[in-house]
């Protein structure tokens, strides 16, 4: 799967842990040419450092998706340094902590208008900015989880955030698709990252996963980062408005 002379950006590495890193890593070893973003400039440093392992050298903006000044920015600068884009790789999410750790009817109105914005209105935003760039077709990946269709502890107003995540996906691949371009979801099982670490109770999740998962063991980033790679280049071509699971098959078991 080669991604030679592909343009790409990539939203929410944190660390070397980010899922989304592990997917611009295979993407940059199959030769496509990157923008990484970072939200705040306490992580500017991390995300610049990161770049320089990359296998080709990438353009590294700011962007917080909370902001339309910020994402209508980043598009301009984009046009400006790469003239056009290929795929956006969405790993961006936020909720209050308290939000998920307290019982889910005591989320407040402002803990799920953030959620919502952060989480999932910023794929549309995302989407509408990329358009325009977009003019041999392209692919928007965005990651979710299987909180968005179960009840999992203490995930609560992320799951609904990520259920409309996954709803704008196959609204968004319908209305982009004439342009051809795709839009699809990876469903990650549980990965020790730093926005899991948030989560109250997340290792218990991870033993889980490890006892009943058919693979009977937890996901690894690597597995996303290729599934990824697959989901952005023409070997999936075929493939839009679809939630992939990455999760050692534990959304296949009843129990
Ligand atoms: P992560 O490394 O902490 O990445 C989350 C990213 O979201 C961070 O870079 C964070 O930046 C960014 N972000 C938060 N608010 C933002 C904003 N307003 N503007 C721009 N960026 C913002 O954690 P991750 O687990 O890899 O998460 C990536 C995606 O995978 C998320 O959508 C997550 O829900 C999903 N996912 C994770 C798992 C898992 O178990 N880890 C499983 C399934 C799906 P800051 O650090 O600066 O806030």
């Amino acid at each position: 799967m080669t991604l030679t002379g592909k343009k790409g950006l990539v939203l929410g590495v944190a660390n070397k842990r980010s899922l989304v890193w592990a997917i611009a890593k295979r993407a940059s070893e199959a030769g496509a040419d990157l923008a990484l973003t970072y939200q705040s400039e306490r992580l500017a440093e991390n995300v610049t450092e990161l770049a320089a392992t990359l296998a080709r050298p990438s353009v590294i903006l700011p962007c917080d998706v909370a902001a339309d000044d910020q994402v209508d920015a980043l598009f301009a600068k984009i046009g400006a340094e790469m003239g056009r884009l290929d795929f956006v790789v969405h790993g961006a999410a936020f909720a209050p902590p308290e939000a998920l750790s307290a019982p889910y009817v005591q989320t407040t109105r402002e803990a799920f208008r953030m959620a919502l914005d952060i989480s999932a209105y910023s794929l549309v935003s995302l989407a509408r900015g990329a358009q325009p760039l977009m003019t041999e077709g392209g692919s928007l990946l965005t990651l979710t989880y299987l909180g968005s269709e179960r009840v999992l502890p203490n995930y609560n107003v992320m799951g609904v955030a990520k259920a409309a995540l996954e709803c704008s996906v196959r609204y968004l691949a319908s209305d982009l698709g004439p342009q051809n371009i795709r839009v699809n979801a990876i469903s990650a099982g549980p990965v020790k990252t730093l926005a899991a670490k948030g989560i109250a109770g997340f290792n218990d999740i991870l033993g889980v996963y490890r006892d009943r998962a058919p693979l009977r063991r937890n996901t690894e980033a690597g597995e996303v980062g290729d599934t990824g790679l697959f989901l952005i280049s023409d070997a999936a071509r075929g493939i839009t408005g679809e939630v992939l699971y990455v999760d050692g098959g534990y959304h296949v078991m009843g129990m």
